[in-house]
């Protein structure tokens, strides 16, 4: 999963996409409306931290302007604590939710896990394939009870398959919903992580559609 940190404040800016990071998602920031607008319209992110208060372009206009070219995905802003008036106008722009400054930062990320799960049509933040478990809120994965420990970027790779059950999911669309916008970028090593995340599950899970890409589907006994 790949989120967007719009925030003018450098400390709090770092903040997030430290917490974030630490949290197993790849993060992009931006510090001001406009580079945040640009990046929010151009790349495919699965979740967008947006604060109001920003130069150059208020969140506001940012928010109504990607909802406007058909953006879609959930974005949580950051208002002022005693400004109702904020909530009630980002709601109105388009916003999925809201936390009020100052915020403790597992309130944030509590939040962005049920935007992520709820626009990926999940109910709750343990997601199941067959006997694999994958809790969102530890990070922690299971098959058949037994923990499996994986690096944050085969973590990453199985979240993302996780959340997006039941549907092929094509290598470039891993890569862009995997890595930061800094991160280089070659989809040959998505070929690698799906290898190693099947050696270390121990069981087939992870399909290879050919000439499409790779969809998870629960073991059957004929294998
Ligand atoms: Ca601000």
């Amino acid at each position: 999963m790949r989120l967007l940190v719009v925030e003018d404040d450098p400390d709090l800016n770092r903040q997030l996409v430290t917490a974030l990071s630490d949290a197993g998602y790849a993060v992009d920031s931006a510090a001001d409306g406009e580079e945040g607008h640009f990046l929010g319209d151009s790349e495919p992110y699965d979740a967008i931290v947006l604060d109001l208060g920003l130069p150059k372009m208020d969140g506001i206009s940012v928010l109504e302007s990607w909802r406007r070219n058909d953006k879609m995905m959930p974005v949580l802003i950051l208002t002022a604590r005693d400004r109702w008036s904020d909530k009630v106008q980002g709601f109105d722009a388009g916003a999925d939710d809201y936390v009020a400054k100052p915020f403790h930062m597992e309130e944030v990320l509590a939040r962005i896990r049920a935007l992520l799960r709820r626009s990926a049509g999940h109910a709750t933040n343990e997601l199941v394939c067959g006997p694999v478990t994958l809790d969102t809120r530890s990070s922690r994965v299971s098959v058949n009870g037994n923990p499996v420990r994986l690096t944050s970027h085969e973590y990453r790779l199985l979240a993302y398959l996780m959340h997006h059950n039941g549907r092929v999911v094509s290598r470039t669309e891993l890569v862009e919903h995997l890595y930061d916008q800094d991160f280089d970028r070659d989809s040959n090593t998505i070929e690698v992580f799906v290898g190693r995340l099947r050696k270390k599950l121990g069981i087939d899970v992870i399909q290879t559609v050919r000439g499409l890409g790779y969809m998870l589907s629960p073991p059957t006994d004929a294998s």
